[in-house]
């Protein structure tokens, strides 16, 4: 064993970042976190050094850096320049210390659940601390994101609903070029990447291009906002399956199967439905189904800031657009709404 893993406290110690920019910024973030008293500047000067505990160099001239490595190694202070090994008296380690080889020419596409770092996979926060580049949704959140490396590239390829986003064949095209370039390429994707989430679209695209995918799966929007409510999804007396629908709309259009979903005593969980929310109850009011069962809306599922609002589709369709604050918004249907342990803090519509 070459190197001595410790983990250091930092607690009110000085440390010294040389360089600018993103990756930079992210180093001195991170020390600060650690209670770390930080240092910035990119140039060095011997001075920079007094009283550290730590430095570290991060895109900066090649001069600067080797200056920062001889002097810090000098005064044996711990130095570490990124992508440096030859400069560096310590390493970084990986976030997970479990050793992973990330095969050649292989995309993971990874499923981030619903924001809350928490709620990812041990799989998803591994690789997550391995991938060079990372191409990501609008729905994923700041905790997730921070656990990847602080120089990995963060590519955002997705928009709110209505505003431009990437098109598909041009995040996929991006895909394949990353990976044939040698990038270890993770796609991260807000829930499970095949639920609603056009991950079978990335797939075949880069099976065409000849390059492996491995995909790791997430929590879904609907298991999160179902938990957080503490509504069983399934209940032995009420509801004995449970039905994944889109509410997104084809031609202005909701193509649904009404009468099969009016029939079913399926709990119903409707993704990207407020703005179809009407057309939804018209269509199962339209095949029979009984205009009394409970619904409700989450917004923001698996988050402190959820909200949400029961009642019957009739009600939500009424209170919606003046109860919604523009939040991913999930819709369930069904006898379990009113099962389970309530949250006390939701609105009942009126
Ligand atoms: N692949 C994702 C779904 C993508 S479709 C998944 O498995 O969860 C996007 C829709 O998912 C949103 O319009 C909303 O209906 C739902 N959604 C995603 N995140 C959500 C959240 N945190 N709370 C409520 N609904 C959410």
């Amino acid at each position: 064993m070459r190197h001595f893993p410790i983990m250091l406290d930092l607690q009110g110690a000085r440390a010294l970042v040389l360089g600018q920019g993103d990756m930079a910024q992210r180093e001195a973030a991170m020390l600060r976190e650690a209670g770390a008293d930080v240092r910035m500047d990119f140039r060095f000067a011997p001075a920079l050094l007094e009283g550290c505990a730590l430095a570290i160099g991060v895109d900066a001239p090649e001069a600067e850096l080797v200056a920062l490595s001889l002097a810090a190694r000098a005064a044996r202070i711990p130095v570490n320049i990124a992508g440096r090994p030859d400069l560096c008296s310590f390493t970084r380690p990986p976030r997970d210390p479990v050793p992973f080889v990330w095969p050649a020419e292989t995309v993971f596409l990874v499923g981030a659940g619903p924001g809350d770092a928490e709620l990812l996979t041990l799989r998803a926060r591994h690789l997550l601390g391995e991938a060079d580049v990372i191409l990501h949704d609008r729905l994923i959140g700041g905790s997730v994101l921070s656990l990847a490396r602080p120089d990995a590239e963060r590519v955002f390829v997705g928009k709110a609903r209505a505003n431009h986003r990437m098109p598909q064949d041009e995040i996929n095209a991006l895909l394949i070029r990353l990976a044939r370039a040698g990038r270890r390429v993770l796609r991260l994707k807000g829930g499970d990447p095949f639920i609603f989430g056009r991950g079978g679209e990335e797939v075949e695209a880069l099976a065409r291009a000849g390059i492996a995918v491995e995909i790791v799966p997430g929590v879904t929007a609907a298991l999160a906002c179902a938990a957080q409510m503490g509504i069983p999804l399934t209940h032995r007396d009420v509801a004995r399956s449970v039905t994944f629908v889109t509410g997104h709309t084809q031609d202005g259009r909701l193509d649904l199967d009404f009468a099969t979903l009016a029939q079913s005593r399926a709990t119903l969980a409707v993704y990207m439905g407020i703005a179809s929310l009407p057309q939804l109850r018209d269509g199962l009011l339209a095949e029979g189904f009984d205009p009394a069962t409970p619904a409700i809306l989450i917004e923001r599922g698996g988050s402190p800031a959820l909200r949400s609002l029961r009642g019957t589709l009739d009600r939500l369709v009424a209170e919606a657009p003046a109860w919604s604050s523009g939040g991913p918004t999930l819709t369930l249907i069904g006898a379990v709404v009113g099962r389970g342990v309530a949250r006390e803090a939701e609105a009942v519509a009126a």
